[in-house]
């Protein structure tokens, strides 16, 4: 995995959990800090057969957006962001989010 320039933020700890089964373990994490759009389905293929999607998912929409980076839970940075910005504007309109 190449740790350039590019920004990997937080990990979540329940990756390091003696019984935690990811999708994405001893894949190409390259392809899920990418930029490319190519690799983001791919890492986000990859995600759709993980047993943690949920949690995962979870875990990085909670995250401040400047700190977590990539595909997480199948969703990538940008997809977290949009997910963000509805939650806040329905909570602006008064509705649940
Ligand atoms: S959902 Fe994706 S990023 Fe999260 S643990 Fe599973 S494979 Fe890895």
């Amino acid at each position: 995995m190449s740790t350039g320039p590019m920004k990997l933020g937080e990990f979540p700890a329940f990756l390091d959990e003696p019984d935690a089964d990811p999708a994405c373990r001893g894949q190409n994490t390259d392809l899920f800090f990418s930029d490319k759009p190519t690799d983001i389905d791919a890492a986000k293929a990859i995600c759709g057969d993980c047993p943690l999607r949920i949690r995962c998912r979870r875990w990085a929409i909670d995250q401040p957006t400047d700190k977590v980076y990539g595909v997480w839970g199948a969703t990538s940075h940008a997809d977290r962001k949009a997910i963000k910005r509805r939650k806040n504007s329905g909570r602006q309109l008064g509705v649940a989010a």
